[in-house]
């Protein structure tokens, strides 16, 4: 399990002491639970009752205590949904930990696979941005796809395009030669992301990368 670090969203009040670390932050864990996306949502409860054992700001080796949820947009190719996502708070320290199901990004309200499939329009069947939104709207009429949302994924994609193809070293399955200096920007875009969704046949890359990077896929 891997976990990044963000601002704090809001308080919740709780007065759990916090004498240690009185930083306020919260640390992101993508969980891995469960990989589709309907059957996790349709599952009411799958979120409340795991909680992640181990502090990662101190000690405490115990499990983290609930501390509220938050509700969360979700917008996938073909649904808009509304879901909870709970916090944890570590007794002993007071570090607050949230966690997503593993079809979400941090701070992206489009799914990871919605927007796996908008770098797959683009640098795989190379369609212009502008035709992408449309073919969206077309399937999930409350998606409200933007073109800049589109340029937005283009452009993170590519910023840590080399250290996505790097995540693929550590499994022997895919680690196969990849030289990316041989190929133009756009065929090593495609390739990757043909590779993603080859590796999706049998992992979780949005949940890997987190793992293997401590950051999360198409972060600032
Ligand atoms: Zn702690």
């Amino acid at each position: 399990m891997a976990i990044i670090v963000h601002k704090e969203r809001e308080s919740t009040g709780t007065s759990i002491p916090n004498t240690h670390f009185p930083s306020k932050i919260t640390m992101v864990i993508i969980a891995t639970f469960n990989k589709f996306i309907t059957k996790s949502l349709l599952s009411g409860n799958v979120f409340t009752h795991l909680a992640p054992k181990g502090c990662r700001n101190c000690p405490y080796e115990g499990m983290m205590h609930r501390h509220g949820f938050y509700t969360r947009s979700v917008i996938t190719c073909l649904q808009y949904f509304e879901i909870y996502v709970p916090r944890f708070i570590c007794p002993k320290c007071g570090k607050t930990y949230s966690k997503l199901p593993c079809f979400l990004i941090p701070y992206y309200r489009y799914s990871y696979d919605f927007i796996l499939a908008s770098l797959y329009y683009l640098f795989v069947l190379k369609l212009p941005a502008c035709k992408i939104p449309s073919i969206f709207n077309e399937t999930n009429p409350h998606c409200y796809i933007s073109l800049q949302s589109i340029l937005l994924f283009k452009k993170r994609f590519l910023k840590d395009m080399h250290k996505i193809n790097n995540v693929f070293t550590y499994y022997n399955d895919f680690y196969y030669s990849m030289d990316l200096s041989q190929l133009s920007l756009c065929q090593a875009a495609s390739a990757i992301i043909l590779k993603i969704v080859k590796f999706d046949l049998v992992h979780n890359f949005n949940t890997e990368y987190f793992k293997n990077t401590s950051d999360h896929l198409f972060c600032k």
